[in-house]
């Protein structure tokens, strides 16, 4: 079996052309420009070719983005000054702190100080709470990333076994709530999880996020599951994920690439969230 490869790269940019637009042009219509802010402190390679991603598909939706960016030897105090002028400046619906943060900086604290009607991230203990619950809100990027992919893979999730790797506020734990709320039964696996190969032998669906470059390989994976690769890795220059892709491709029916499969959608869902800000202050 060659799993069909699922591209993260052009399911985003079918939502742009088919959704996103659209919705930027119509609040445009109403003088509305929606705008996210983007915190970025500190000099870190990874951080700022996030951020331009970020930026660039921004741009293609037609809504305005700034990148504010700070010396790491700015204090906490100085950062939460910030969010709280943004949190009170009509014209920004959206803002996110590109992590990491300085040690000498509470990512807690600086994330808790987010208005949670511009926390695009997802990241409030206000919008986690309510993703627990059901309820309407602004869902974290990359597990939102991963529901679209799926469904744009025509993956019913209704009764079917999702095995997740990885229990991270950011990734894991979002992720099988959302799976749970599709009528899936999901399996949560972790660092101290024993037996990880039996967790995944009866896997329909099987995402990892371990941040273990090429932790899953194939014969890990039961004939036909799908896998998603959340994993992000830069071995000496070359990028990897969390799977073994050609052994894993031999086995699943079908697969995420890294790079060009959760990392585009996590940016495409991140701008989503910032027109839903948008549409929200309307
Ligand atoms: P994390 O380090 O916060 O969490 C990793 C999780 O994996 C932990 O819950 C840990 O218990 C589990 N784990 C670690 N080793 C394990 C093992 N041997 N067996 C079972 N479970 C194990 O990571 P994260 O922030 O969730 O990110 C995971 C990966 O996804 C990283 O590579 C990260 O770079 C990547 N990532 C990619 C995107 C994207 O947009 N593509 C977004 C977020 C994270």
């Amino acid at each position: 079996m060659s799993a069909r490869v699922i591209s993260g790269k052009e399911v985003a940019e079918e939502i742009l052309s088919n959704d996103l637009r659209s919705r930027v042009e119509k609040l445009k219509g109403n003088d509305i420009v929606p705008k996210l802010v983007v915190i970025l402190v500190g000099e870190m390679k990874a951080s700022a070719s996030y951020v331009a991603q970020k930026e660039k598909f921004a741009g293609k939706a037609g809504i305005e983005s700034e990148v504010r960016r700070f010396e790491d030897t700015i204090s906490e105090e100085e950062i939460l000054d910030e969010i709280n002028k943004i949190n009170s400046d009509s014209s920004i619906h959206g803002v996110i702190v590109q992590l990491p943060l300085p040690k000498h900086i509470s990512v807690t604290k600086v994330l808790n100080s987010i208005d949670p009607s511009k926390d695009v991230d997802g990241f409030t203990p206000s919008n986690v709470g309510k993703l627990f619950l059901g309820e309407d809100t602004l869902v974290s990027c990359t597990p939102k990333g991963i529901m679209s992919i799926l469904k744009s893979a025509d993956v019913n999730l209704t009764g079917m076994n999702v095995t997740v790797i990885g229990r991270s506020n950011i990734v894991g734990k979002p992720v099988s709530i959302l799976c749970q709320q599709q009528n899936a039964t999901v399996t949560m696996c972790h660092s101290k999880t024993r037996d990880l190969n039996a967790k995944l032998a009866d896997a329909d669906v099987i995402i990892v996020a371990a941040g273990v470059p090429k932790f899953i390989n194939g014969d890990q994976i039961p004939n036909g599951a799908v896998v998603v690769d959340v994993g992000i890795h830069n071995i000496e220059g070359k990028l990897c994920g969390d799977v073994e892709f050609k052994s894993a491709s031999k086995k699943a029916s079908a697969i995420t690439p890294v790079p060009g499969g959760v990392g585009p959608m996590t940016v495409c869902a991140l701008i989503e969230n910032t027109i839903i800000a948008a549409e929200r202050s309307s």
